[in-house]
């Protein structure tokens, strides 16, 4: 290896943000490459706008190689890393297995569906991690909606008019705040439909939004119950059937439609490794390397990294965190070449935005509280700016939504037995 080589595990937030900071800084001093399993970045904060049928699928992917020109895109998924002998391993799309020499390695596999040991959910839950899952998502509604107006069993009616969100986070907030307002579009033309379609929102918390500013929750709450959202709160699946879930209040809910949002755990890949980690996240120092391993860098929601605006805490699993960790990471690297001075990471929360779907939306940006219209401008104006592409497209396919009835078609390109919700067992 004539120039030093730097590969990349995974191009989401954290590992895109790094190749790209990483290629400017080296200015062809370096090879940049990047193994993921997809030739796209993936902005996952617009996924649901996509399962609701505001924006086409493309539209939230970004080409690596238009928007990393100097950055070698190997399509692949890694599998093992020898790191005494400092290679990884990788399958590529055809399943052959090819392996990658380094001098500096950054692991920024990101996360996978959590799942819980809930009877029948494996089998009856679908996920909402990407692209195929939100496809999937948005015409099983569709299939729904249909196959519900041609039933004449009222029973079948309901369980098809009835769809179940579990996780009550930013995802499936939206999900259910974006869901409700797709199903009202698609009954607008059916009236014996209207006033029957369901959707619950459920989490073992007291509140929505959990995780995220009180005030946030308090709005997003309002919203979604004024679109007749059913929370409910402090309740759990006990266990899901083909015919629908049962809770842990004792109420047996049929429907056709789980949607499981309860959060994300590590890619397994990093567990794997033998190194210590902590909630399956692969431990790193302030940083960004593995302790003992001054050549590997962790980053983003595979790493935990500590959080140095809070003692004794690592940084949440968000898009803000993996995208500067991926700067500070690139930054390092290329101070351990001699350019620029090594730094620890440390980030303050800037806030947060959830889109509601229509005009609604709940936003914190710089800890100042909004709701309605101006949080909805701050929520679509962060999103164009925070994403590395495609910001045109976005934008006319928010306008297009605005002016126009939304489609109400399924494709029908993916089937529920290609989005499992273990995706790491399949
Ligand atoms: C639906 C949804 C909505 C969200 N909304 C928000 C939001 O509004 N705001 C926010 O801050 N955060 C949000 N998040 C969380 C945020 O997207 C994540 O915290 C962020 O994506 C983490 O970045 P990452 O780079 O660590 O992982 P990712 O962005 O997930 O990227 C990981 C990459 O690694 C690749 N990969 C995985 N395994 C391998 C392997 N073995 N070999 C090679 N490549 C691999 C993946 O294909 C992917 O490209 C949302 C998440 C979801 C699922």
């Amino acid at each position: 290896m004539a120039r030093p080589r730097i590969v990349i595990v995974g191009a989401g937030f954290a590992g895109f943000t790094a190749a790209r900071t990483l290629s400017k800084l080296a200015r062809g001093g370096a090879e940049i490459i990047v193994i993921n399993p997809t030739d796209y970045f993936l902005y996952l904060p617009l996924l649901p706008e996509v399962a609701a049928g505001i924006l086409e699928p493309r539209r939230v992917t970004v080409s690596l190689a238009a928007a990393l020109p100097d950055v070698k895109v190997v399509l692949g998924e890694v599998e093992g890393f020898d790191l005494d002998g400092r290679t990884v391993s990788y399958r590529d799309p055809d399943g052959g297995i090819a392996t990658l020499g380094y001098h500096r390695l950054v692991i920024a596999a990101g996360s996978v569906n959590k799942l819980l040991p809930v009877p029948g959910v494996s089998e009856y839950a679908h996920g909402f991690r990407g692209i195929s899952e939100a496809l999937y998502l948005r015409d099983h509604i569709i299939r729904q909606v249909e196959m519900a107006a041609n039933t004449s069993d009222p029973a079948e009616r309901d369980a098809r008019c009835t769809f179940v969100v579990v996780g009550a986070g930013y995802t499936g907030t939206e999900v259910a705040a974006q869901g409700v307002l797709y199903t009202d579009a698609l009954v607008k033309r059916r009236p014996e439909l209207q006033g029957r379609v369901r959707w619950l929102l459920l989490d073992t918390a007291d509140r929505v939004l959990p995780s995220l500013d009180g005030r946030l929750a308090d709005a997003s709450d309002g919203v979604l119950r004024s679109r007749g959202v059913e929370l409910l709160l402090r309740t759990s699946v006990k266990e899901a059937t083909e015919d629908g879930v049962h809770l842990s209040t004792g109420e047996f809910v049929p429907t056709k439609s789980l949607i499981w949002c309860v959060g994300v755990r590590p890619d397994p890949l990093v567990a794997d490794m033998g190194l210590p980690i902590e909630h399956g996240r692969l431990v790193v120092d302030e940083f960004l390397t593995v302790p003992g391993h001054p050549d590997v860098y962790a980053i983003g929601d595979a790493a935990a990294v500590p959080d140095l605006t809070r003692p004794g805490e690592i940084t949440g699993m968000t898009a803000q965190h993996a995208t500067r960790q991926g700067t500070t990471a690139a930054k390092n690297i290329a101070a351990s070449y001699g350019t620029g001075r090594r730094r620890p990471y440390r980030h303050h929360d800037l806030g947060f935005v959830v889109d509601l779907g229509g005009l609604d939306a709940a936003a914190n940006p710089i800890g100042l509280p909004l709701s309605g219209l101006p949080a909805k401008v701050v929520t679509r104006g962060y999103h164009l700016l925070s994403m590395p592409g495609n910001r045109v497209r976005v934008a006319a396919d928010w306008l297009l939504d605005a002016a126009l009835p939304r489609q109400g078609v399924q494709l029908g390109l993916v089937r529920g037995a290609a989005v499992p919700l273990d995706s790491t067992s399949a």
